[in-house]
């Protein structure tokens, strides 16, 4: 290399900043406000590292066929700007995939935020450094970035999990994880498809590949309690109608259990009569959404009599969708309680098994053996296939957290401080990893709401955190192990009082295999939630230790 060329080497690399106040990890939903917050409202110098070579997290992600959000668009936004609620105009009450990420990319060039968010930048290791009181973050292209506040913007449902199934690599067609879809699209006319999974993902994706595909094979090892989606389009009027009372819709979802626009009904299943509560699941289910599970009696997820009645009700109206009863039977979901699964939203789900090129396969009673070249082999038989589609979900809530060398005090490692499950102080930060704040994490409500009201709420109260910090000229901040261990006892608490514990799901990590098996969400309610976290804050941030800012830092 010339004297010229390395002096010009030099230069850059003392241009190219690399150490901030706040650096954020992820540019989805979180990621792209804490930047806002963080930046634009605190004054702090920031910056988000994305993966992907786009921004949208999900929703960047996920672009397979029937992609859409199953939450009312008037709230799957953010509230922040008045300004932002006003100008944006959804077309649909559940809109697709692109228009949600058009919305973000509207959000990131509206505040500026392209500017401050490295793209195709994936993180591998952070540790957090005891002398300088900084974090060192490294990247895949050996980047490596310092700063103070460490935001783990990573998304509860970003690590996502390819079953483990032998002879994947003898299969002469292609396959495709839901959550890495390819942007150019896939092709299925003429195909032979298999759909493995029958959750929120599956159930979309196999409704639009059975109109797509010459022959669909749907691979099911659990049925689920799908409900119906209530899509439709939204006019002038629809959308005057929100615009003008977003204030008490949002002050609504900001307090209520779920942050989505559902209330429970205020008594249990008990105290009404059966014609009250046929009428009352009817015009749930007619209205379609999420109303029948977030919105019924208060008691359904909790006393196993009153949700063996809805559970029943829900049974009877999947059969009645379906001609062949063989194959209705095998869609009725019998071995959990309805809720406490993932409820899928659907939109002539249940009727794709009518159709002639549709199959469903029960890998229950008959486990996939292996891959093999033409398709999948079974306890009962081989099944030829052209595509293969993995519906087959996340290493949820903790996953994208493992999937990243994350040392704290000590070198300890969060994986292994987390080996038997999480630990956190309101989901927020976990003891022994000063200045990591995580965004949506596990043993906060998270994936148990509507997440952009959870999202905000978060970003609200850590940058409140930051805030009083620097007022008070501190410079690290992290739970006591007491208030951790209180924490993980009452979420866990929380959750075995409910009926979710009893049913297999990603919920309780029981997707993965060898994963503990704890409850990962906190379900405790968003309302109470942020009631609990501004009560911490207005007392000092009970709970928290700080260290002052020492002299060289300040
Ligand atoms: P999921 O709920 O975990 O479903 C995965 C499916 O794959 C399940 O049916 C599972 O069966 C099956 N599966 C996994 N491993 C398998 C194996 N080895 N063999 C056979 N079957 C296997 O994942 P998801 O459907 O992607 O949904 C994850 C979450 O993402 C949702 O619950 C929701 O929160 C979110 N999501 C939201 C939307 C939306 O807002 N519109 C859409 C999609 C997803 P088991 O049930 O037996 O484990």
């Amino acid at each position: 290399m010339s004297s010229t060329q390395q002096d010009q080497r030099q230069a850059g690399a003392k241009e190219r900043v690399n150490d901030f106040d706040a650096l954020i990890v992820g540019a989805g939903f979180s990621g792209l406000y804490a930047l806002h917050k963080l930046r634009d409202e605190m004054g702090l110098s920031a910056r988000v590292l994305e993966a992907g070579d786009g921004i949208g997290g999900t929703w960047y992600w996920n672009r397979y066929p029937g992609a859409r959000s199953d939450t009312s668009s008037w709230i799957y936004c953010y509230s922040f700007s008045e300004e932002l609620r006003q100008e944006w105009q959804w077309s649909e009450r559940y809109p697709q995939q692109n228009e949600v990420l058009s919305y973000l990319e509207y959000v990131a060039d509206k505040f500026d935020l392209n500017r401050d968010i490295q793209l195709r930048t994936r993180v591998t290791e952070a540790t957090f450094d005891e002398e300088t009181e900084r974090w060192e973050v490294r990247t895949e292209t050996g980047d490596v970035v310092t700063a103070r506040f460490l935001i783990a913007a990573l998304g509860a449902l970003s690590a996502s999990n390819v079953p483990d199934i032998p002879g994947i690599e003898n299969f002469a067609g292609d396959w495709y994880h839901t959550a890495e879809w390819p942007h150019e699209g896939v092709d299925f006319t003429g195909k032979r498809v298999g759909v493995i999974g029958t959750g929120a993902t599956g159930t979309q994706v196999a409704t639009e590949l059975a109109e797509q595909a010459d022959h669909l094979t749907v691979f099911q090892r659990t049925p689920n309690y799908a409900l119906p989606l209530g899509n439709h389009p939204l006019d002038t009027e629809d959308r005057r109608r929100y615009k003008e009372n977003y204030e008490e819709i949002w002050e609504w979802v900001r307090h209520n259990f779920s942050g989505h626009d559902y209330d429970l009904i205020g008594k249990n299943l008990q105290e009404a009569t059966p014609e009250e509560r046929e009428r009352a699941f009817q015009e749930r289910y007619d209205r379609g959404g999420f109303g029948l599970w977030l919105g019924n009696y208060d008691d359904l997820l909790e006393n196993r009599e009153a949700n063996d009645i809805v559970s029943e009700w829900v049974r009877e109206k999947i059969q009645e969708r379906i001609d062949d009863p063989v194959t209705a039977e095998k869609l009725t979901p019998r071995d959990h309680a309805f809720g406490t699964k993932r409820v899928p939203l659907e939109a002539g789900y249940y009727e794709i098994f009518n159709r002639d090129n549709v199959k469903l396969v029960d890998v229950k009673k008959a486990p996939i053996l292996e891959i093999t070249e033409t398709g999948l082999r079974t306890q009962d038989g081989d099944y030829e296939l052209d595509v293969l589609v993995f519906a087959t979900g996340f290493d949820a809530m903790t996953g994208p957290f493992e999937r990243i060398d994350i040392r704290g005090r000590g070198g300890e490692l969060l994986c292994d401080k987390w080996a038997e499950g999480p630990r956190t102080y309101l989901g927020l930060m976990s003891a022994g990893y000063p200045n990591l704040f995580t965004i949506t994490g596990p043993q906060s409500p998270s994936v148990l709401t509507n997440i952009p009201v959870a999202i905000e709420q978060h970003v609200d109260w850590v940058s409140g955190a930051i805030q009083y910090m620097l007022d008070n000229g501190l410079s690290v901040v992290e739970p006591t192990r007491d208030a951790e261990d209180e924490w993980v006892e009452h979420s866990q608490e929380v959750a075995y009082a409910t009926l979710f514990p009893q049913s297999a799901t990603w919920y309780m990590g029981a997707n993965i295999p060898g994963k503990p098996q704890v409850f990962l969400p906190y379900l405790g309610g968003l309302g109470p939630y942020r009631q609990k976290c501004d009560e911490v804050a207005a007392n000092d941030y009970e709970g928290f230790a700080f260290a002052n800012q020492k002299e060289t830092n300040a």
